[in-house]
């Protein structure tokens, strides 16, 4: 099943901080030592530039590509002769409004200011064919993506609920259009589909270049509620699958922990182990951390548990496209099993006495199953499909995840 896959090369490059001409001089150095920028794009292009400005949120948050590192990698595609477009959607509404007031507060303005960038506030988004997709057949893409040359993709080392870390793969997921990512995860509930779909994805967008900041990372309950934790490292590399493999190596993770690296290891699209990366640049026992803190995941994935466990997790796991079909007998039993398993060994999201009422999970929970009673938000659990949209869109911060204890006992994260 899978191919022989080649030693890749991957920069990784030592930046203690977010000072501009630092970073300028750590990107332009971690980018030549994979083949300068000119090995990348071409002059006269568009190049998109694609950070993951997830929400509105201040920098200092470490929930968002940091304005510095988006700015000197734009200047870099200036000073090679392309055009650098910044373009992102962010959860929940993608408007042009929303966009303006997430490029102002997360300092992407500033950023294309001083780099001579342009801002997209093109909403406009069209359904491509992806005849080589293994779940997504079609995508919804945003416009400045498909009238794009060249795709740089800047996405920042954090935690995630669904995919462990989300680094350079997860990032390219903000290419689907504001509240159609709500269908998306609908369609793919399963977290194994959901990582499929974004594999299908990453092989259609093809990034030419992907450089992770890894400068300070979230750590914790992210991606937008973790803490930041300081890590001082750039990572760059052509395959976001090696980015990926070296940034969870960087914060003490298993690369083939993160799911979306597993699966595509299993396509033959990786190997996932860091010994396969050439390192160039620093050293990853010089830069790596330890007790980087995971946050709260879907433990719907039987190889992360606890081996005792993972008999009953696969009983309660819907077969997934890699599976035999399902006997009738088996799906009677699993339907039975499913439900009730599923909702004890999977977190739900409770609004805390920091919700105020807003509606805004209310709008984007892509099941109805969030109302507002008595001032909070309240989330049906039957309903709902632990998505997670709602935690990670909040502007209050006011969703935690919560376990029951046989879901604590399964995965004590
Ligand atoms: S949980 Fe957050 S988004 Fe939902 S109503 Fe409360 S404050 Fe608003
Ligand atoms: S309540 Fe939250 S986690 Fe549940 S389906 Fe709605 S948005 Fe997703």
């Amino acid at each position: 099943m899978s191919q022989q896959v080649s030693a890749r090369n991957v920069s990784l490059v030592s930046c203690g901080d977010y000072d501009a001409q630092k970073v300028y001089g750590a990107i332009r150095q971690s980018i030549d030592l994979i083949g300068g920028i000119e090995a990348f794009i071409k002059p006269g292009t568009r190049v998109l530039l694609k950070p993951n400005l997830v929400r509105s949120m201040a920098p200092e948050r470490a929930a968002t590509t940091h304005p510095s590192l988006v700015a000197a990698v734009a200047r870099l595609v200036r000073e090679a002769g392309a055009t650098p477009v910044i373009a992102e959607s962010p959860g929940g509404p993608y408007t042009a409004a929303t966009l303006k007031s997430t490029y102002r507060r997360t300092g992407i303005e500033a950023a294309a200011q001083l780099s001579g960038a342009e801002l997209n506030y093109d909403t406009g988004a069209s359904q491509v064919s992806n005849p080589g997709g293994r779940v997504l057949h079609r995508l919804d893409l945003i416009d400045p993506l498909l009238q794009a040359d060249a795709v740089i993709n800047l996405p920042k080392l954090k935690t995630h609920n669904l995919t462990t870390l989300t680094m350079g793969v997860k990032n390219l997921f903000g290419l689907v259009p504001g509240a159609l990512k709500i269908g998306y995860h609908s369609k793919l509930i399963e977290r194994e589909l959901f990582c499929e779909g974004l594999l299908d994805l990453m092989l259609y967008v093809r990034p030419a270049l992907t450089i992770m900041d890894a400068i300070v990372a979230m750590e914790g309950e992210g991606p937008t509620g973790g803490s930041p934790r300081p890590v001082g490292a750039i990572i760059a590399a052509a395959d976001p699958l090696d980015v990926d493999t070296l940034g969870a190596a960087l914060v003490g993770i298993d690369p083939l922990q993160i799911l979306t690296t597993r699966l595509a290891a299993a396509r033959g699209l990786t190997t996932g182990k860091v010994e396969d990366l050439v390192i160039l640049g620093d050293s990853l026992d010089d830069l790596s951390v330890s007790g980087f803190l995971q946050g709260i995941e879907s433990p719907l994935d039987p190889g992360l548990l606890p081996a005792p466990l993972r008999p009953l997790v696969r009983l309660a796991t819907p077969s997934t496209i890699n599976d035999k079909p399902d006997t009738r007998g088996a799906r009677a039993l699993r339907s039975l099993a499913q439900g009730w398993i599923w909702k004890q060994l999977v977190a739900r999201p409770r609004a805390t006495d920091r919700c105020i009422a807003c509606g805004f999970c209310v709008k984007h929970c892509p099941v109805n199953a969030i109302s507002l009673i008595n001032g909070r938000a309240r989330m049906d659990s039957h309903t709902c499909i632990r998505c997670y949209c709602c935690h990670e869109l909040c502007p209050h911060d006011a969703i935690e995840l919560v376990k029951s204890p046989l879901g604590r006992l399964a995965s004590p994260r």
